[in-house]
């Protein structure tokens, strides 16, 4: 029988519940058990595939094609829990399921109402994304904060779900914030008490607390929250600030005990002691790697880090696995455009992530061609891709005014063109290519070397593509499409053979990177980094600044 923890979060947003939440699914899996995880999401859009990454950060893909929160990706990161789109619920995927079966009648002349329609389907959502019997503890973290009003049907919905089961079969975890008051020099533990008292005031009594301080929380706080918010002083738990990595979360969870609290409160079925050597393997090797390589990611969004958020992650998987620390420069694309591509000097390695709009293409598009002219490591995904598919047919195919669709309706060499399947959709939620696709790698290429595999299988979220009328013209030049999808054709891959390491992908590997076990292309880019740093004392001298054309609209 699955066990369930629900995790909620108090005082303010953003303190990590996404990061704990992977981080007990990592150390309950120490533990030899088996975990799903979930996220709950208050907002009303039915996923955050329509919003601004300036909105809500990256949108998170899984194998089956949801759009899903960000957070997501910490739970894949962290865990072996197989994600779906019964993964991340939002109110409005809530309310469209109740809407239906409305508007079909299935409620036979009820009035449909929060109570109990919303909080059933609610409840329906939590087993749905528990994806099998075996499943020893099902996570559920709640978006939002205690006390938003959006928020209520799931705190109400998941003291429902406790009350309909044994006590020991459900935990509640409320994550809050110990803030520390500069001028008295104090922790405070006022507004976790108020958060607790707002959880009780519905019904839910939480049985475990995550303090998240930035200075160690004293046993006499540890008591009188503990007496305060009625939860037993050894279920009060700190977590500090970490100090060099997110990655410490779940080896300071251990060090709290949270593993085994949670392990004897849920009485869970296991005397298996965590192994975490691996993980603390690669934390020694965070703390201690001095050697440094500069990226430069080329994007729109780059205000926000959470905007490629799994992007980051994958680079700094990868630069570990090759003994290094990635040392990051965001650079905004339109900045290229008033400032050339001086922006890029000494960099080691350019990425272009994915996008969608025709603010800032101009600047990648410049980037591009700036690491193939000065031979410098690129790894271009999805809209990245794109850039090096009309950079190449430009300035090395001659068709200078070569386009993608998506910008430019107009253009005589579209090699960037929409999916025959794209052309009569109206709705832009969920309708894009998304979700995992196979791939074959063409023999003697570097995308097979570096996957070692002949097929393979990425995740994928796009409207537009290469254009195969142009394969043959770009190949000839040098562009060559490395990776096909096996059945429509669809070019997945481009790379050019005389250069370090030019690559483009149409799909997202950023989504399949672990800590343990980096992507193998992002592997490869960062040892082509790695390289580039040894050949030019990490400062290559450009060979040419590249004149950007001005943009029509952003
Ligand atoms: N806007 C491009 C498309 O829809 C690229 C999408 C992306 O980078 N995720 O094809």
């Amino acid at each position: 029988m699955t066990k369930h923890i629900f995790i909620t979060g108090g005082v303010v947003s953003s303190l990590g519940k996404g990061l704990t939440t992977a981080a007990i699914g990592m150390i309950l899996e120490g533990r030899g058990l088996k975990v799903s995880v979930q996220k709950l999401d208050p907002y009303i859009n039915v996923d955050p595939g329509t919003m601004s990454p300036f909105q809500h950060g990256e949108v998170y893909v899984t194998d089956d094609g949801a759009e899903t929160d960000l957070d997501l990706g910490h739970y894949e990161r962290f865990t072996h829990a197989v994600l779906t789109k019964n993964s991340n619920f939002t109110t409005g995927k809530i309310y469209q399921s109740v809407i239906k079966k409305e508007r079909r009648g299935d409620y036979l002349g009820r009035t449909v109402q929060v109570i109990p329609h919303i909080t059933d389907a609610i409840k329906e959502a939590i087993h749905a994304g528990v994806p099998s019997k075996d499943v020893d503890v099902a996570l559920t973290e709640i978006g939002g904060t205690v006390g938003d009003i959006e928020s209520l049907p799931f705190l109400e919905a998941i003291r429902q779900f406790a009350l309909e089961r044994p006590p020991e079969d459900v935990l509640f975890v409320h994550i809050t914030l110990l803030p520390y008051l500069k001028s008295s020099g104090e922790m405070k533990t006022k507004p976790t008490q108020q958060s607790v008292g707002k959880l009780r005031e519905i019904g839910i009594q939480p049985h475990v607390l995550v303090c998240r301080t930035e200075e160690p929380m004293t046993e006499e706080m540890a008591r009188k929250i503990s007496l305060f918010c009625n939860v037993r002083r050894e279920s009060v738990i700190e977590e500090r600030d970490v100090e060099f990595s997110i990655y410490e979360v779940p080896v300071d969870l251990i060090q709290a005990r949270l593993d085994s609290i949670i392990v004897e409160n849920l009485k869970l079925p296991t005397n298996v002691e965590t192994n975490l050597d691996d993980w603390r393997g690669l934390l020694e090797k965070i703390r201690t790697t001095e050697t440094e390589c500069e990226i430069a990611v080329v994007g729109k969004y780059i205000e926000l880090h959470d905007a490629y958020k799994s992007i980051y992650e994958a680079l700094d998987h990868a630069g570990f696995a090759n003994g290094f620390k990635v040392k990051l420069r965001k650079i905004r694309a339109e900045d290229l455009r008033s400032e050339g591509t001086k922006l890029l000097e000494g960099v080691n390695g350019i990425l272009i992530p994915g996008g969608f709009g025709e603010r800032g293409l101009e600047g990648k598009i410049s980037a591009t061609r700036y690491a193939r002219e000065n031979g410098i490591p690129f790894f271009g995904i999805c809209l990245g891709m794109q850039c090096a598919v009309i950079e190449v047919a430009r300035n090395l195919a001659g068709l200078d005014k070569a386009h993608t669709l998506e910008h430019s309706s107009d253009s005589p060499h579209p090699v960037i063109h929409l999916m025959e399947d794209q052309k009569s959709l109206k709705d832009m939620g969920g309708t894009m290519r998304l979700g995992a696709y196979e791939c074959d790698l063409r023999e003697g290429s570097r995308a097979r070397a570096l996957y070692g595999a002949d097929r393979v299988s990425e995740r994928h979220r796009h409207r537009f593509e290469f254009n195969n009328a142009y394969r043959e013209q770009l190949e000839a030049v040098g562009l060559a499409a490395s990776g096909v999808h096996p059945e429509l054709d669809l070019v997945e891959i481009v790379e050019l053979k005389d250069h370090p390491f030019f690559i483009g992908v149409q799909y997202h590997p950023e989504f399949q990177s672990s800590p343990l076990s980096p992507h193998p292309i992002f592997r490869g880019f960062a040892r082509a980094a790695l390289e580039n740093s040894q050949d030019n004392g990490s400062s290559p001298s450009p060979k040419s600044d590249v004149l950007i054309p001005q943009e029509t609209r952003s």
